[in-house]
């Protein structure tokens, strides 16, 4: 970061740094892929324990209320010691959406157990054919006394294999306005009548998974908000998905990497001018997270949309540097040992070929930006709300 940071800062940098050092579990450090729950739950609740799960939730709520300087530090040193990915839809999704919109019986139910880990969260948003016109979706639920009796089919539900909860997007009724009538739910995925199925990635990892929904009964009090009118719940949650997926902590895991490959490698100038390249974009991204956090900290509204953008072509192209640097060993497919840890060539590479097609692709972040920020009419033919 090149900020100037204040002694307070520096001292939580250090705090950080040497706790991170002395717990961050070896067999975990610097692997690319997300471990599996047996795996990355300890991590997980070892980092509830110390206080950091939830650097942004409010102290009220169990949250460090750290400001978006200490995020980044905690992003950075996070990186710097390798640490691994943890699941974030309880903690950056529906955690937030619940501290926002959620009755205080809601929060007294799932906050403290997304805090804990004892429930890991999914999204069901997308359906086959229902991904970026969201609104288009199919799954219904028709009201039987205090139930919801949900039916449906649920795709690239990112852990969804994995997780003790959904919250889901169901439609309730059919409006003139396609925004009206869905209705916003939680979902606990042990209730009769649900079937996950995994879906492997070009990466090799199982991420995802389908989610189908067959008569499933969910009590009225497990919905956020009011029925039919859960379309404002869903677009505060992508809004707050899309600040999250634009910060730049996977962009600072990109960057240890290709340091670790430059320094592994014979010295070639070309590959220090690729590393450099590298550090001025993170740089780049870190201070429009920065600006946009800050500005969002202190009450206002960030556009999230750009920050999606940002954060995830400059991951993207970091990646392409590294792909470079590894000159003709960048097809090799698993990472290897080496003095200077494991050398990655092409995981990470190819596991980010999705940062620009999650949390609304990049094609309609800009549809959107066209639209809220610069005031341009919508394109003759295309439709006419698209993940908004
Ligand atoms: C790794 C990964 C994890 C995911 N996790 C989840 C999850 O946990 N929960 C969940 O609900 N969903 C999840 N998704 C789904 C994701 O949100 C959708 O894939 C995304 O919104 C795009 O929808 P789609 O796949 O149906 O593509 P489509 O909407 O069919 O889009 C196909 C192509 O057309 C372009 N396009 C579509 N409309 C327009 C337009 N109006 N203008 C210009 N271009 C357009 C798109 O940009 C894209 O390139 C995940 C996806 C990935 C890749």
């Amino acid at each position: 970061m090149l900020r100037e940071l204040t002694e307070d800062e520096q001292q939580f940098r250090l705090e950080v740094a040497g706790w991170m050092q002395a717990n961050v579990p070896p067999h975990l450090r610097h692997t690319t892929f997300r471990p599996l729950p047996q795996d990355c739950m300890p991590w997980f609740r070892q980092l509830y324990q110390r206080g950091w799960i939830a650097p942004h939730w409010p102290r009220a709520f169990g949250g460090m209320a750290a400001t978006p300087v200490q995020e980044v530090i905690m992003m950075e040193e996070m990186a710097r010691a390798g640490a691994p990915d943890i699941p974030g839809q309880g903690l950056n999704h529906i955690g937030p959406i619940l501290i926002k919109c959620g009755t205080p019986a809601q929060q007294a139910r799932h906050l403290p157990a997304i805090l804990s880990g004892e429930a890991v969260w999914c999204q069901g948003y997308s359906e086959p054919g229902s991904g970026s016109d969201l609104a288009s979706l199919r799954t219904r639920a028709v009201i039987d006394d205090d139930d919801l009796v949900i039916s449906g089919h649920k795709i690239w539900t990112t852990w969804g294999h994995h997780a003790d909860w959904m919250f889901a997007l169901v439609r309730t009724s059919d409006g003139a306005a396609r925004q009206h009538g869905i209705t916003f739910v939680l979902i606990d995925l042990k209730t009769p009548g649900i079937s996950r199925r995994p879906i492997r990635t070009i990466a090799g990892d199982d991420e995802f998974c389908e989610v189908f929904l067959d008569s499933v009964r969910v009590p009225m009090h497990n919905v956020i908000g009011e029925i039919d009118r859960g379309w404002a719940v869903a677009t505060a949650l992508l809004s707050e998905e899309r600040l999250r997926i634009g910060s730049p902590a996977l962009a600072l895991k990109a960057l240890e990497r290709l340091r670790r490959m430059v320094r592994a490698l014979p010295p070639d100038p070309r590959n220090d001018e690729a590393l450099a390249q590298a550090e001025m974009d993170a740089e780049t991204l870190t201070a429009s997270f920065l600006a946009l956090a800050e500005a969002e900290h202190k009450g206002g509204t960030a556009d999230s949309s750009y920050l999606k953008i940002l954060a995830t072509e400059t991951v993207q192209s970091i990646l392409d540097l590294l792909q470079q640097v590894a000159g003709e060993a960048a097809p090799l497919r698993a990472a290897a040992p080496s003095e200077h840890g494991l050398l990655d060539y092409s995981e990470m590479f190819l596991q980010s070929r999705r940062l620009s097609i999650y949390g609304g692709t990049n094609e309609v972040q800009r549809n959107l930006i066209a639209a809220k920020v610069l005031g341009l009419p919508p394109m003759a033919g295309a439709p006419a709300r698209r993940r908004e």
